[in-house]
């Protein structure tokens, strides 16, 4: 008998599909899962059985029906904690929001249910995702499956824990400066920064809003391509969220990379980590075989990325948080944990009079320039491949009292935020039974080459089906 927790998505839709297996079933397998490990790995805030299974029972009844249904059909995912769901606990794993049932659904919550996946559960992560290794969550460290004394990376921890443990096939996750591709990367994942307005903000908690992205995790980049299908596209609700047509991101994701420009930004390698950088460049040699064409390219202002990146979002922190005051709903600003009161702190001072343009108008100046590296980069290359990390995944609590070397976790993902590009995550390879990844970054509205891309890569490494020892 096949384990159903060990099939990518695409597998278990044509199984469903098919009537070999039951969406009931297959829910089974994962609300089994991971109502054992989330004892281990603490993943899941909220566990939504009894949705789930209504949920699955309504997919079996539409197949028996005969119905024409997504392929996402029937497919157990877990949601970050910080996508608001009607009538399930919605936290932002912050205690301010403890209690919190929202009364709607954010939109990709809403474009997931009319694809009628499965909800296994609302995932854990850093509080107001505000962090890198998931120590910052007022619901308790989310630990790595590969390797229980270190992170699974944050913000989106219980996300890439929870399908690093195939407690779920899919997890959803926002990523306002790496929170989806640092999980993906320190859990042997794929992982998602879609465009910044590809996929609409409305209804996730907002971190900062000019640099939020709506993204997901999945073991595979085909899974992914199924993900960005459902979630993609313009919303009135966001008029941050681009008119750009949405494509089929998995139609002739088997082109290849031949013929492929591939940039290799020098600041991105200059001072890695001499076993990262060999994983990664190994990645690289296997795209060149196969056609890929690599080119050196600079990206000047690389450097300023962590800097200017820690004060325009703080600013926008320090603004969206100011509306939760404990009157309409949650709790008073007594409640906020340290690292969100820091922010708020430092993003005030950002905005005040007299420091405004030493600060914030300063950091939007260099924002500007890190972007036109990337516009200035991709006239010559199609993709750039850089690391995704600067080190293996850490154990806990040491970066943790130290705010500046937790903020430099964020070195190689900050600069996609701040210049709006897309970033697609994958994973490179291991060091001592501990994954490695790389990013792919491209133009605006370039997901469906980097699917391309990263499944080429794929298809040879194989990694995916790599699984940890739990
Ligand atoms: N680690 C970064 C931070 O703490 C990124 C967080 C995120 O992408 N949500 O700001």
């Amino acid at each position: 008998m096949i384990d159903l927790t060990q099939l990518t998505i695409k597998e278990a839709g044509e199984q469903l599909k098919a009537k070999q297996v039951k969406a009931t079933e297959l829910t089974e397998a994962y609300l089994d899962r991971a109502q054992k490990f989330n004892k281990k790995l603490n993943a899941f805030i909220t566990i939504t059985e009894d949705i789930a299974k209504e949920q699955a029972r309504k997919v079996d009844e539409l197949i028996a029906d005969n119905q024409q249904l997504s392929p996402l059909a029937g497919i157990p995912i877990g949601l970050k904690d910080n996508y608001l769901t009607n009538g399930i606990k919605t936290t932002a794993a912050s205690k301010v929001l403890e209690d919190y049932i929202p009364v709607y659904d954010a939109t990709a919550v809403t474009r997931l249910k009319d694809a009628n996946v499965v909800f296994v559960g609302k995932t854990n992560h850093d509080a107001w995702a505000h962090g890198g290794s998931g120590e910052n969550s007022d619901f308790g460290n989310t630990l790595n499956p590969y390797d229980v004394t270190r992170v699974p990376g944050g913000s989106s921890s219980g996300s890439a824990a929870a399908l690093a443990a195939d407690m779920c096939m899919a997890a959803t996750g926002t990523d306002t400066g790496g929170s989806i591709r640092l999980p993906a990367s320190f859990c042997n994942l794929v992982g998602l920064k879609p465009t910044y307005g590809r996929v609409s903000r409305y209804g996730i908690v907002a971190m900062a809003s000019s640099l939020d992205s709506i993204g997901h995790l999945t073991k595979t980049v085909y899974d992914s391509a199924l993900i960005l299908n459902a979630t993609a596209g313009h919303d009135e609700m966001d008029s941050t969220t681009s008119t750009e047509a949405v494509i089929d991101y998995t139609q002739d994701i088997e082109r290849g990379v031949r013929g492929i420009k591939i940039g290799i930004p020098k600041e991105y390698f200059e001072g890695l980590d001499a076993k990262i950088k060999k994983v990664i460049m190994d990645a690289v040699k296997k795209l060149e075989s196969l056609g890929a064409e690599i080119v050196d390219v600079s990206l000047p202002h690389t450097e300023y990325g962590v800097a200017t990146y820690y004060i325009i979002q703080p600013s926008e922190v320090s603004s969206n948080l100011a509306r939760y005051d404990g009157i309409r709903y949650g709790s008073g600003r007594e409640a906020f944990g340290s690292e969100a009161k820091r922010r708020i702190i430092l993003g005030t001072f950002t905005l005040s009079s007299g420091y405004y343009d030493a600060y914030y108008l300063k950091a939007m100046k260099v924002r500007r320039l890190i972007r036109e590296d990337f516009t200035k980069t991709f006239e010559k290359v199609d993709c750039i491949i850089a690391p995704v990390s600067p080190t293996l995944p850490f154990k806990f609590g040491e970066k943790a009292n130290d705010p500046l070397q937790m903020y430099l976790a964020d070195i190689y993902t900050v600069n996609m935020n701040l210049a709006g590009v897309p970033s697609l995550a994958i994973p490179a390879g291991f060091i001592d039974g501990l994954p490695v990844g790389m990013q792919i970054i491209g133009p605006d509205f370039t997901e469906k080459q980097l699917y391309q891309i990263g499944f080429a890569h794929e298809q040879e490494a194989q990694l995916y089906k790599e699984r940890p020892k739990i």
